[in-house]
């Protein structure tokens, strides 16, 4: 990066200081041309006047105090002009040139051109009935000379430059590589499994958002470590009991009830119940892995959802017989949607677990399914009357390993994942579902399904 920033540096002076350059010595040089013309054409209208040599040559003297030496000469190239004082004539060009810069131009124009570092001004003008030629020189050495040491100024503040730059440049590229390798340390000994590191740069503000954004994933990780760690906690501990119970159950068959039918019948029940309830446990865990993994993979398909929900609910029909539940059901005939029909069935089916689970004395669940007209919806309602969700956890009860703390010792176990598939699945699907509750008054949870008509193809 370094190297990168110097040969920026570089070029960007160089190009700087060219441009620079070009600008000043041409602006210079037309700055000169122009007073030299100016001065030209004052001298020569002098002998379109009656003037005398003597007043010519006091004039040629005063432009000579600004750099800029007159001469008249004649045909021959001899000087007629200044007269009364001595010049050098050091400067003066061949005649020959003069006439063939003239040369085309019209009569009473002037030239201006270069030559041997000087700008030479040249004019045909009339004097005594000769054909004479009125010269200016303009020294263009000592502008010459500034821009030489012009460039010499250029070159050591460029130098400077680099070098305040090649400074900055290494110490600023020091730093953040220095930020860059502690994160990165850091980063190793996350990756190994210590939580406890901190992410600490504030140097630049990039690697500062940069820490930060790690930091927050640290606590995500940490997050999820430590829900892993509780539900296992919790899934081991909700395995045992039931392994527990079926072990002792077996004995106490082997050992006391073995020969009472009666006593056996009901020894053996729990041991049903208990298998059944790992089997649940089991079921749970493995789902919520398996719909994490195939998110997108949703196989919709148009279905009767009104003989679908009443299948699901058959499958509960044990509970009415067994266990003295009743399930109040206000269900639309042949209402018709679009979904993937496993995935729902598994949405129903932990929704109504969980009402059984969580009812209150009446051991009453109410199931609804109607379609709304106007907005072409069927929306389905699992009600029951329990002991309700506080508002503060109604949103956390979706999100996976969430287990109202007080409901632990409740008689049916479970993982806290059952709401986390409905969630995914819903999502999924893009329908709208959610939950409604108030403490000791219940609980209801509802899914809005698009109603299609029967008759629509499946695809
Ligand atoms: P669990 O296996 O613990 O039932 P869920 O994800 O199905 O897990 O539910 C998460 C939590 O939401 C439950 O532990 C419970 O506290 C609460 N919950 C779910 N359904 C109900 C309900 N119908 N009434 C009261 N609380 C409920």
């Amino acid at each position: 990066m370094l190297r990168y920033f110097l040969l920026f540096a570089i070029l960007l002076t160089v190009l700087l200081e060219v441009t620079f350059y070009i600008v000043v010595s041409s602006t210079a040089e037309a700055q000169a041309r122009v007073r030299i013309s100016h001065a030209g054409n004052e001298v020569a209208s002098l002998f379109y006047s009656p003037n005398n040599d003597f007043k010519i040559s006091a004039e040629m003297r005063e432009y000579r105090k600004e750099g800029i030496n007159f001469y008249l000469l004649s045909e021959e190239g001899n000087i007629i002009l200044p007269i009364g004082y001595e010049v050098d004539n050091d400067d003066i060009s061949d005649l020959s040139v003069i006439i063939s810069e003239l040369d085309g131009v019209d009569e009473g124009g002037s030239v201006i051109f270069a030559e041997n570092d000087s700008l030479v001004y040249a004019k045909r003008v009339p004097y005594a009935g000769q054909n004479t030629y009125i010269t200016a020189y303009y020294s263009m050495r000592i502008l010459k000379g500034s821009m030489r040491v012009m460039v010499l100024y250029l070159v050591i503040i460029g130098v400077i430059v680099l070098l305040v730059a090649g400074l900055i440049s290494f110490s600023a590229s020091q730093k953040l590589s220095d930020g860059l390798k502690n994160l990165s340390m850091t980063a190793v000994r996350f990756s190994k499994g210590d939580f406890d590191v901190n992410f600490a740069n504030a140097e630049y503000q990039e690697l500062a958002d940069l820490s930060d954004t790690l930091n927050s994933v640290r606590d995500e990780v940490k997050k999820s470590e430590d829900f892993q760690r509780e539900i296992l906690a919790n899934v081991s501990h909700d395995l045992k009991t039931p392994l527990t119970m079926i072990k002792a159950y077996a004995s106490m068959i082997r050992e006391i009830s073995g020969d009472n039918p009666e006593k056996r019948d009901k020894h053996l029940q729990v041991i049903i119940d208990e298998a059944d309830r790992l089997t649940g446990l089991v079921n749970d865990v493995l789902n919520v892995s398996k719909v994490t993994s195939n998110m997108d993979e949703i196989n919709f398909k148009v279905f009767n959802l009104t003989e679908f929900l009443y299948g699901i609910i058959n499958k509960f029909e044990y509970l009415q017989e067994t266990q003295g539940y009743t399930f109040m059901v206000d269900i639309d005939a042949n209402l018709y949607t679009r979904a993937d029909e496993e995935k729902i069935g598994q949405v129903i089916y932990n929704l109504l677990g969980n009402a059984v689970n969580y009812t209150g004395e009446d051991k009453t669940v109410y199931i609804s399914l109607k379609k709304d007209l106007q907005e072409d919806r069927i929306k389905l309602k699992i009600r029951d009357m329990g002991k309700g969700i506080a508002k503060d956890e109604l949103a956390e009860i979706w999100n996976r390993y969430y287990r109202v703390k007080e409901n632990h010792s409740r008689p049916v176990k479970g993982t806290g994942l059952g709401l986390n598939i409905v969630k995914i699945i819903l999502k999924n699907h893009s329908f709208d579902f959610g939950a409604d509750s108030e403490l000791g008054k219940g609980s209801t949870f509802w899914i809005d399904f698009p109603a299609v008509p029967e008759e629509i193809e499946n695809v």
